[in-house]
């Protein structure tokens, strides 16, 4: 039985879902062709005999413009809090300031730490360059630049801060691996950037190696992310999972997926401790909404991880099976649709007809997948707890906001020298300029002027404070400060370029 539904109307889906032992599942329609392949999605799933009892809310464009910032609607966050399972369709985020990114609140709101986007290719049925890509990307989903802390320092220099914490890089590479184990991968190759970004990036590979070791059934290896993504555009074949800090996760799953055969197809899973969010990865397409037009295969796949994340694996194989069967029969919505290779080209609803007329067929030329009804779920990872290291305060970044040169801002800084503190260097835009520039380097309205405790001496924040102090006197405008910390003994902060 199939449901005729309007979009955004969910009130059927209610009364065919539920049941004894259904499992509650938040539901959101979304924007722009969000509505149908929602619909096409939820038709197939029942179809499937999915027992799941849906709880509607409401999000997106129409929460935006109702006034609240997030674009989700206040008592919406009860249902996923109750429910802890979010089948979203995209939405569309209105343009113009003040709106937040709905998915990153909903993700860091939930603790969803875990974005897992599988990137398969489906050749020779759907065209692409790679028909042996098999490809996990594991995106960590809550920190990074995505922190979301922006500031405009000076009239010409803006930040954005990029936050990675110890237990973040934990809980994805462990998760990562933990994934390889259970879906019979061989190996997890991370991505970063730690020769530039020693700290951050730096902690992320760190950490990554600590957990590997962990796995020693498990192949691991480490690539810069520039030759790294490369080679995953070039050669995807090489690589099976793939764990990355936030950016480059977000970039380069979307290439993943398009290389794969088309955005329009690839699920994502975010996953936390406590609650878990399916949707597909592409947005809410407007210029197709209501034209029956859409692929529902990304938000489909996305249903089929939903299925086996709440334990109905015998619901998510049917559906998978029947969705392969008909791709490979060449039934194809007009994104994936190639002369030589479709038979047919199908809009949204036809599509989704299509599936379920297969449902207990499995494809003849793809690989049919088989899902484990016994298989425990693993548990998803926590950060383990270790002693904190000895944190001892060396020095002060002082940051500036001036238009002197370089030897005239040293004089003025030297100025809140103490007995304790004295200036060691300063930089603009991170290279050093003083002592001992470059004539040829660029200089911006922003430096960063480092003060180090004397050899031998102590400091501590009343140093701070006198220094700041010193620095109001002779008109400095300083705009914010970073203290500089050993940990262990160990430096807690990047050098100069130049030092
Ligand atoms: P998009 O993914 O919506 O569309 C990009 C291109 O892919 C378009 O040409 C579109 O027609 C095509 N496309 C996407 N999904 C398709 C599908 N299922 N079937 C057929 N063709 C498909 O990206 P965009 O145009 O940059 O963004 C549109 C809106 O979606 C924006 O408001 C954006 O903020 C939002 N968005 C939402 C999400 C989400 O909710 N998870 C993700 C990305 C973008």
């Amino acid at each position: 039985m199939t449901v005729q539904l309007k979009p955004g109307d969910s009130a059927e889906f209610q009364a065919l879902s539920g049941g004894k032992d259904a499992t509650p599942v938040t539901v959101a329609f979304g924007d722009g062709i969000g509505p149908e392949i929602m619909k096409a999605s939820l038709n197939i799933l029942i179809a499937a005999g999915a027992k799941i009892s849906i709880e509607p809310i409401e999000i997106g464009e129409k929460a935006y413009l109702a006034g609240n910032t997030a674009g989700i609607e206040p008592s919406a966050w009860d249902s996923l809090r109750r429910t802890k399972v979010f089948y979203k369709a995209p939405i569309t985020t209105p343009q113009g300031g003040g709106f937040k990114s709905l998915n990153v609140t909903v993700r860091k709101s939930l603790g969803l730490f875990a974005n897992v986007r599988p990137c398969t290719a489906y050749a020779p049925f759907v065209a692409t360059k790679h028909p042996g890509m098999d490809v996990v990307v594991v995106r960590e989903n809550e920190e990074d630049l995505y922190a979301g802390i922006e500031h405009r320092q000076t009239d010409d220099v803006y930040q954005c801060l990029k936050l990675i914490s110890r237990p973040g890089c934990e809980k994805i590479a462990r998760y990562a691996f933990e994934y390889a184990k259970a879906q019979d991968r061989k190996k997890v190759t991370c991505f970063t950037k730690d020769n530039i970004m020693k700290l951050t990036d730096g902690l992320f590979h760190k950490v990554f190696d600590e957990v590997a070791a962990e796995y020693p059934e498990i192949e691991n290896e480490h690539w810069i992310v520039d030759i790294g993504a490369a080679k995953l555009a070039d050669t995807p074949e090489a690589f099976d999972v793939v764990v990355m800090p936030n950016l480059y996760g977000d970039v380069l799953s979307d290439v993943a997926a398009q290389i794969a055969g088309s955005v329009g197809l690839a699920p994502s899973a975010n996953i936390g401790e406590h609650c878990a969010m399916f949707e597909a990865i592409h947005g809410s397409a407007p210029r197709r909404a209501g034209q029956d037009m859409a692929n529902p295969s990304g938000l489909l796949l996305a249903g089929v991880m939903m299925m086996n994340h709440i334990g109905q694996s015998d619901v998510a194989e049917k559906v998978h099976n029947a969705w392969l069967k008909a791709i490979e029969d060449g039934l194809h919505t007009y994104d994936i649709f190639d002369a030589e290779t479709s038979k047919q080209k199908l809009g949204t609803a036809a599509f989704a007809e299509a599936v379920i007329d297969r449902l207990g067929q499995k494809p003849a030329q793809l690989q049919p997948v088989t899902y484990n009804a016994e298989a425990k779920p693993f548990e998803v990872p926590r950060p383990t707890s270790r002693p904190a290291a000895k944190k001892e305060l060396v020095g002060i970044d002082v940051f500036v906001d001036s238009t002197k040169s370089a030897e005239a801002l040293a004089a003025d800084m030297q100025h809140a020298e103490s007995p304790l503190v004295e200036l060691a260097m300063i930089t603009n835009r991170g290279v050093k300029v003083w002592p001992g520039g470059l004539p040829e380097t660029f200089c911006t309205n922003h430096w960063r002027c480092r003060f180090m405790a004397k050899p031998n001496k102590q400091m501590n924040k009343a140093t701070i404070v006198e220094l700041l102090s010193n620095l109001t006197k002779v008109g400095v405008d300083f705009i914010k400060t970073e203290q500089l910390f050993t940990f262990d003994g160990e430096i807690g902060y990047s050098l100069g370029q130049g030092q």
